[in-house]
């Protein structure tokens, strides 16, 4: 009886045990079909970490044959490369906790393929019977990172550096000017003693000598004072003293300042402004400065003859100045470069016109430090206007709110 119930319990663990091998062969089957399906190399590992299969990626990509890849142990495999401590961390330590690991990069140097970079993924299934090990060689991707990474390094230095060369030639643009103003000061004020007849009464040939001295040495005091204000500004030295200003009464000054210059080139000013006063809290002095440096291009780029109009605008939140005439004007391709440092523009009258090319550039500075802005609008031979918009109430200081009177 017994012994009966003996065959009967062996034949049933035999039968369980037939049915368990037969369902490891299908899904060892499954598997397989499925690490072929799969692009990158793909293995499957047992327990032990024997390699059970691997796909045809896994063999093309690590130069290994079948034979001697199933049932080696996988540190084994190609002559040992896959003998990494980072490896067997990840297999015998890891992955027994965790039952799976995403994205775990190895980094090896395999005597058949050389220096590379593989992605893993492993998974235990079946009862942590099988691991299941998904690989992608990322070696490119690391690469070029790595590459672009050294790149930017390089680029944050060299950018550096010149940072370091553009703050020693601004240093030395502002020592030279200082250096330079004083000698043209000097010669200004004895051409004017001179002229004055301080060491006797000059000829007319002399006189007019003189006078061509005076004009070329105010000319010079003029680039100098255009260089120390640049530096400046560039040096974060400007600082506004802001007032509630009559915009309009400013333009004025600004015209009549110029009235003799725009007197001998024949060219007319207009302005144009609304009946009631236009109030804008600005600095003065940089402001009137802006609009004379506007007025002055205006001028220079025309033709004798010309017209220049002054447009006033208050809106509801900013106060408008265009200047418009109708000279040479500006190429469309030529306005990125306007507001640029030492940029003259090539028109048909730069060569006879004295410039250095900061003019705009200082002006958006002090437009930018009154939260405001600069723009143009110009064709070539049809003319330019110049817009500046100054907020009526700067967003950084509400307190500079004001009354409209
Ligand atoms: P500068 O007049 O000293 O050269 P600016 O910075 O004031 O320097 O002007 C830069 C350039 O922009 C000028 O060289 C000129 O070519 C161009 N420009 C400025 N204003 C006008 C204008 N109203 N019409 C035509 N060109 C202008």
């Amino acid at each position: 009886m017994n012994e009966d119930r003996l065959k009967l319990s062996n034949q049933k663990t035999i039968i369980h045990q037939e049915k368990r091998l037969s369902a490891l062969k299908n899904l060892m089957v499954y598997y397989k079909e499925v690490s072929e399906t799969v692009i990158g190399p793909f293995i499957i590992l047992d327990k032990n970490l024997h390699v059970v299969t691997a796909n045809l990626a896994f063999y093309q990509t690590f130069k290994v044959k079948k034979q001697d890849t199933e049932g080696k142990l996988i540190y084994e495999l190609g002559n040992y490369q896959w003998e990494s401590m980072e490896l067997r961390e990840l297999l015998e330590r890891i992955l027994p906790k965790h039952r799976q690991m995403s994205n775990y990069s190895v980094t090896h140097d395999f005597p058949f393929i050389g220096h590379k970079t593989i992605l893993l993924n492993a998974r235990q299934v079946d009862s942590k019977q099988l691991i299941l090990v998904a690989m992608e060689d990322i070696t490119a991707q690391v690469n070029l990172k790595h590459d672009s990474d050294e790149m930017t390094a390089n680029l944050i230095k060299q950018r550096d550096r010149l940072q370091g060369l553009n703050d020693a030639k601004d240093e030395f643009i502002s020592l030279a000017s200082h250096q330079l103003r004083t000698p043209a000061t000097v010669v200004k004020q004895y051409a004017g003693m001179l002229s004055d007849g301080y060491a006797g009464i000059l000829t007319k040939k002399q006189m007019a000598m003189l006078n061509i001295v005076y004009e070329s040495n105010e000319q010079q005091l003029e680039i100098i004072e255009d260089l120390l204000r640049v530096a400046r500004v560039d040096a974060g030295k400007v600082y506004l003293e802001k007032s509630l200003c009559n915009v309009a009464e400013q333009v004025r000054a600004v015209i009549s300042q110029q009235a003799i210059l725009f007197k001998d080139r024949g060219q007319n000013v207009v302005v144009i402004k609304p009946a009631e006063d236009v109030m804008a809290f600005i600095d003065p002095k940089l402001m009137s400065m802006v609009i004379a440096n506007l007025l002055d291009n205006a001028g220079k780029y025309s033709l004798p003859g010309g017209q220049v109009t002054i447009a006033i605008e208050q809106s509801d939140n900013q106060t408008i100045i265009s200047v418009t005439d109708n000279g040479v004007g500006i190429r469309k391709k030529d306005h990125p470069n306007l507001f640029k440092k030492f940029s003259r523009i090539d028109n048909s009258l730069t060569n006879s016109v004295v410039g250095t090319g900061l003019g705009l550039y200082w002006a958006k500075k002090i437009l930018d430090l009154h939260e405001g802005s600069i723009e143009v609008n110009s064709a070539h031979n049809k003319g330019s206007t110049f817009i500046v918009k100054i907020p009526f109430e700067p967003i950084s200081d509400s307190r500079q709110k004001f009354p409209v009177t």
